[in-house]
């Protein structure tokens, strides 16, 4: 190879495939989506909390429905023998009476335990309603970003096969053992395989070569190789 501008080209491409794969690490959007699935997680947990609450006061209600509805049945009972006439002794009839009021009153106290427990779930409820809206809300976005994150990444994939193609086209010209050498460098010196030496300056590091050194790799023949003493890349006079 006598001419090493193509390392050169070669390094640009790798560079660039470097920023690509560095961009699609690092999109926006990912960040976004991982705040709204944790802001997700915060609010269901929140709302498996409110949920068990609810449902404890949901079914102490729901109990002394049944008891209230009981002790429906039995007045109604106790006021079918009252007035069915089978009854027919004063002191009995009585009796009875007596006990559908002690039911009247039971029945009332229990209806009564049962509207405070209706009046503790029903705000439960309300911030349940709330919570389930803005997880809603939350899972429309989510959808959103994700359409738009694998748009991006979509975008940056076809980025990142068309630069890869010519850079594989660029290496095909360059011959696999100068190929090999450049990307053992490459990976050794931070992403800088190969650059250009301007004035005494290597431009993969921006240090100076000694003005010896430079001479002599500015006299060699054409397609020697020589390397830069600091990053240790190829460098192209
Ligand atoms: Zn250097």
């Amino acid at each position: 190879m006598s001419d090493l501008g193509p390392l050169l080209e070669l390094q640009e491409h790798d560079l660039a495939i470097d920023r690509l794969r560095h961009d699609r690490a690092t999109l926006a959007e990912r960040d976004r989506l991982a705040a709204l699935t944790d802001e997700q997680t915060e609010l269901a947990s929140s709302r498996a909390i409110q949920t068990v609450e609810r449902d404890e006061f949901a079914r102490h209600e729901q109990r002394l429905a049944d008891e209230a509805q009981q002790l429906g049945e039995q007045i109604a009972a106790a006021e079918r023998r009252l007035y069915s006439g089978e009854v027919s002794s004063p002191r009995e009839l009585q009796a009875l009476q007596a006990d559908v009021e002690q039911l009247r009153r039971r029945r009332g106290s229990v209806e009564d335990r049962e509207l405070a427990a209706m009046e503790q779930r029903e705000p439960l409820d309300q911030v349940i309603a709330a919570l389930d809206a803005r997880r809603d809300e939350l899972d429309a976005e989510a959808a959103g970003v994700q359409g738009e994150l694998t748009a991006r990444e979509g975008e940056v994939d076809a980025a990142l096969i068309a630069e890869r193609a010519e850079r594989d086209q660029v290496a095909a010209g360059i011959g696999p053992t100068f190929v090999a050498d450049y990307e053992r460098r490459r990976e050794r010196a931070r992403g800088v395989g190969a650059a250009r030496l301007v004035g005494s300056t290597c431009q993969g590091c921006h240090l100076s070569i000694p003005a010896t050194e430079v001479d002599r790799i500015r006299h060699q023949p054409p397609g020697t190789l020589s390397y830069c003493d600091n990053c240790g890349c190829i460098l192209v006079p």
